[in-house]
């Protein structure tokens, strides 16, 4: 015979709510819990809280929660349940404000190495205004593995190099001034 669990009390934490609300910019209190989002969405096989339900932990205040889940890592910002949602909230905004939280003031996320690819993405196109692969790859190995992992992947580098795949100087982007004042308004924001 199966056990009967008890339902677990959750308190909610409306000012975390409100909190996620104000950096996001989206009205999590629209949710109405259709799924439309995570029936859509193109990445749930990889997440462990499914779209809809960040909503609803999120209403609730339940932050800790999410900032600990693999989701907000997972999450493509394609945009998609944005085009779906009846409500028009965009759970991609939501994703990144719980990334961004998670590197400031969050728990460890549950895959070490996928905030460090996000800095090192992030970092990398701040500096040059786009990806620079060769810059970031560096970046991600030297603060994921250390040096031996760095030289490790030296030979892959190399070859990508030979290949015409990866370039050693950083392209400039024409824009680059905006996409640093963007930079400068998010974290004054933040
Ligand atoms: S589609 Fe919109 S309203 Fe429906 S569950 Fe997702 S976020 Fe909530
Ligand atoms: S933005 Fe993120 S949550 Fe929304 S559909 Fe795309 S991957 Fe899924």
């Amino acid at each position: 015979m199966t056990a009967i669990q008890t339902p677990q009390e959750v308190i909610p934490q409306l000012s975390l709510r409100r909190k996620v609300e104000e950096l996001s910019g989206e009205k999590i209190t629209a949710c109405f819990q259709c799924e439309k989002c995570t029936n859509g969405c193109p990445v749930t096989f990889a997440m462990d809280i499914m779209p809809h339900q960040v909503l609803r932990l999120l209403g609730l205040g339940q932050i800790e929660e999410v900032l600990l889940s693999d989701t907000i890592w997972v999450c493509a910002s394609c945009e998609m349940c944005a085009t779906r949602c009846p409500n028009d909230i965009s759970i991609a905004h939501i994703m990144d404000t719980m990334r961004q939280m998670s590197q400031r003031e969050g728990p460890k996320a549950s895959q070490k190495n996928v905030p460090i690819f996000h800095a090192a993405f992030l970092g990398s196109i701040r500096r040059f205004g786009r990806v620079h692969e060769a810059f970031m790859s560096v970046e991600f190995y030297l603060r994921s593995s250390g040096v031996s992992g760095l030289l490790q992947q030296a030979g892959t580098g190399l070859s990508m190099f030979n290949h015409g795949k990866i370039k050693i100087m950083p392209y400039r982007l024409l824009g680059n001034r905006q996409v640093r004042s963007i930079f400068k308004r998010t974290i004054k924001k933040g």
